[in-house]
Parts: C-alpha cells; structure tokens; sequence
C-alpha cells in the first residue's frame, strides 16, 4: 500500500497564528518544531502497518520548504519546494490512499485557526455549485486519480466540513478554534493519541474499502470569487475564463483537474507579489 500525504501548517496543534506560520516571522521556527512533532507522531502510526510499503510526503504550506528534510525518517520520501504543477497534491497520483495532515477550514469560516482557501487573494471557490475550501479542492484532484482521502487532521472546524463532504473520512480534531487567531490546544500527549487511532482508523476503512474517491463529475465548473475587481480583471488573462461579476470569475474545466490549473492561474495572477 502506497500512502500520500499532503500536509499544511495551519491545522497543526499548537499553531494559532501568523508569527508562527511564514519564515522569516519571529515564532515560526518553534511551529516548524510543532509540524515535525505531529508528522512523526503520523509516520510513525503508518510505520506499524505491515501493509504499508511506501510513504511521500508532500510539503503542502506557503512556500512548501517548511518540512525538516534531516529529521525525515528512513523510508519515507519527501517532495520539498515550490512550484509543482499540482501543488498541495503532487505526488498523490503514484499512492493508493492520501492523508490531509495540518489543514485548515475553508475561507470565510467562523471561529476557525487561520481559514483561508489557498491564498488570502481568494474569497470563495464553487465546485459545481458547493462551497469548497482545500479540503474539497484537494479531495477532488485526488478523486480524478482515484485516490480517496483515508483521514485528515486539523481543527474542530476543519473537522465538520471534511465530515460534510467525505462522510466516510476518519477526521481527527487537534485543537479547537475560539477565533481566527486563537484556540484551545490539548497536550503533546493527548494530540498524539488522538492522530494514532486516527491513523489506525483510517487504515482500517481502506482496507475494508469503505473509502470511495471523491469524483466530481466532468465538465467540472469552478466558480472564483476574489478578494477585488481588480483581481477578477488579472483572472481574465487566463483563456477560458469568463466574468461573472465584479469579483467572481468561472472556468468550465473538461475534468477537474484541467479547472484546478485553471484555479492555480487565477491565484498566480492575483498574487500581491510581483509576477517577475
Ligand atoms: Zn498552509
């Protein structure tokens, strides 16, 4: 069994803001300390399963070179650094079965650690229709490969919309939000129990294939609502793109995946950092 996974900064317990989420900032050092924590904890669950012959590991935040590469143990393999064409989900076409480790609620969300969908650019995201955040987004580049999501961690926010949306889905709650920038964290100890059983869970409905690939159905179309009209002007440059009103531009993709480049053009081309 070859497991993937994707994992973010936002959902890892212990991280309750920015200072400790972008390098440079004064406390991301000690958050990075927090995602190598929880990220063995996870490989170390998976590492007890006989069945599991391979792991990547995909480094799915900011600039994604947030991972420890020297404190990765044996056997695993890891995607590090930026600029993949799928992103948060590269490497998951080669598994058997993904993992969301350290998301996060959708944009918009009330009461939930650091929400946000992809960039801060980024107001909402329709997927034919439903409100999606990166769990939906990531689900569904994960289904046009036939790839179901087996468990995903994060707040208790995070939680409630996976379970929406992937019902069958182990969801393991590592903190619970109070605010966008504040939480009620359990111990070291507590968050490791938590994330073993959820591993063993997880494991255990995809043997039993009680997991089903989250496939969204062809043509795929992707509603972007961005932050202001100016945004939804640059989002024009991208061919295929229609204007939908001031803010929101749509992208009637052949498959999901052709929408999901579509979707990344659009953050590229509404980033605040300049293109060149
Ligand atoms: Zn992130």
């Amino acid at each position: 069994m070859k497991v993937w996974l994707s994992v973010d900064m936002e959902g890892i317990s212990g991280i309750v803001e920015r200072s400790q989420l972008l390098p440079g900032e004064l406390q991301y050092e000690r958050g990075r300390q927090f995602l190598m924590t929880e990220l063995h904890t996870v490989l170390g669950a998976l590492k007890l399963e006989a069945d599991v012959s391979e792991i990547i590991v995909n480094d799915s935040h900011d600039g994604m070179v947030n991972l420890l590469w020297d404190q990765i143990p044996e056997g695993v393999r890891l995607i590090s650094g930026g600029t993949k064409a799928l992103s948060m989900n590269q490497g998951l076409a080669e598994a058997d079965v993904g993992f969301f480790v350290g998301y996060h609620a959708m944009a918009g969300t009330r009461a939930a650690v650091m929400d946000h969908t992809y960039a801060g650019q980024i107001f909402r995201v329709r997927l034919n229709g439903r409100e999606v955040g990166e769990t939906g987004i990531n689900a569904a580049v994960a289904g046009h490969f036939g790839v179901p999501v087996a468990m995903i961690s994060g707040d208790d926010k995070l939680c409630q919309e996976a379970r929406e949306l992937l019902p069958e889905v182990v969801t393991v709650m590592v903190k619970e939000g109070i605010s966008r920038n504040s939480a009620k964290l359990y111990s070291s100890s507590e968050t490791s129990n938590r994330l073993f059983g959820g591993v063993k869970d997880a494991l255990a409905r995809f043997r039993g294939s009680e997991l089903k690939p989250y496939r969204v159905p062809s043509p795929a179309e992707w509603e972007i609502t961005l932050m202001t009209a100016d945004m939804a002007d640059r989002a024009m440059y991208c061919p295929g793109m229609e204007r939908v009103d001031g803010r929101t531009v749509s992208y009637r993709g052949s498959t999901v995946l052709d929408g999901f480049r579509a979707f990344y053009t659009v953050m590229a081309l509404t980033s605040e950092r300049p293109l060149y």
